[in-house]
């Protein structure tokens, strides 16, 4: 077995995470989250949404709270953008990376995109080369790569398709999302082994696992040894309250969980694991709940 020497973070929780969560933060909390996630030595951090305000209001605060940003050198501070006005929107608030979002399953797309996947990858698309071309890195995030609960089991073709299109237009990496939770060690080695063959090598992917059924270290673990070197997570398992009822739930991996794994198997993030568990107690204040992350419970109770 061979282990990489380094693997890079993806801190997803003051978007991924926060959209998640039934109260809506202040931005100065947002930015403070956003600082004490760079102290705590993460590089990649996505920021915000440009998504319409209306859809998730938790971060209807987006133009603000990107402009008032003191970015760190050395930090990418990707964006989520959904159309070319969100893109527009990104811009003007000085955003450098984004993110676009489709779904390798149709009924997710149809739910979530309100329109099929192939018409919502077009749409992407678009808005990846849009971006390129304005200098812009781009992300590019396949939802429900292992199963989507209405439409079973989804056909690796359907993530190759999907995530080759992304790639093609531009994107720099496509983030593999297990978003209902359900995969095992199995199923992501097979789907691995699946893009392998179809010619996306895992150093273009990320893997963005959520941990509703406990899956997501071993599954974490079965990506990095599979080539997989860029991991999404987020501190606390923020947007994956077990205490947060509802579709908002969405299971997302604690990073702290992560870190701890990946220092005891030497494995360098340059993530302070101590300052980020402190980091997940502060936000169980803010946001008024438990998170369901362990490694910040084991240290700090
Ligand atoms: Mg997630």
């Amino acid at each position: 077995m061979t282990q990489p020497a380094r693997v890079q973070i993806v801190e997803v929780s003051p978007r991924d995470g926060l959209q998640a969560e039934a109260r809506t933060l202040p931005t100065e909390v947002k930015l403070e989250l956003l600082d004490r996630l760079a102290d705590a030595g993460l590089t990649a951090i996505e920021a915000t949404s440009f998504v319409s305000p209306g859809a998730v209001p938790q971060l209807a605060d987006a133009d603000d709270l990107l402009t008032r940003l003191k970015r760190r050198p050395g930090i990418r501070y990707p964006v989520l953008v959904p159309n070319e006005r969100g893109l527009e929107r990104a811009l003007a608030a000085g955003a450098d990376e984004i993110a676009v979002f489709v779904s390798a399953s149709e009924s997710y797309s149809q739910k979530n995109l309100r329109r099929g996947s192939a018409e919502a990858v077009a749409t992407a698309c678009v808005v990846v080369k849009l971006a390129v071309a304005r200098g812009l890195r781009v992300r590019g995030y396949v939802s429900m790569v292992i199963e989507d609960p209405d439409d079973g089991p989804t056909d690796p073709d359907a993530v190759i398709t999907t995530g080759t299109a992304l790639l093609d237009a531009g994107c720099v990496e496509l983030s593999l999302g297990d978003t209902i939770g359900t995969g095992t060690p199995a199923q992501v080695r097979a789907l691995l082994d699946a893009l392998r063959s179809a010619k996306i090598a895992p150093d273009r992917l990320a893997v963005h696992f959520h941990d509703t059924y406990g899956q997501g270290l071993a599954n974490v673990l079965t990506a990095i040894e599979n080539g997989v070197t860029a991991v999404d997570a987020s501190v606390g398992g923020i947007g994956g309250s077990p205490f947060a009822k509802g579709k908002g739930a969405s299971g997302n991996l604690a990073t702290e969980d992560v870190v701890w794994m990946l220092d005891g198997m030497g494995i360098e993030t340059g993530v302070d694991v101590r300052k980020l568990a402190a980091t997940a107690s502060w936000m169980a204040v803010q946001l008024g709940h438990e998170l369901p992350g362990r490694a910040a419970r084991a240290l700090f109770g």
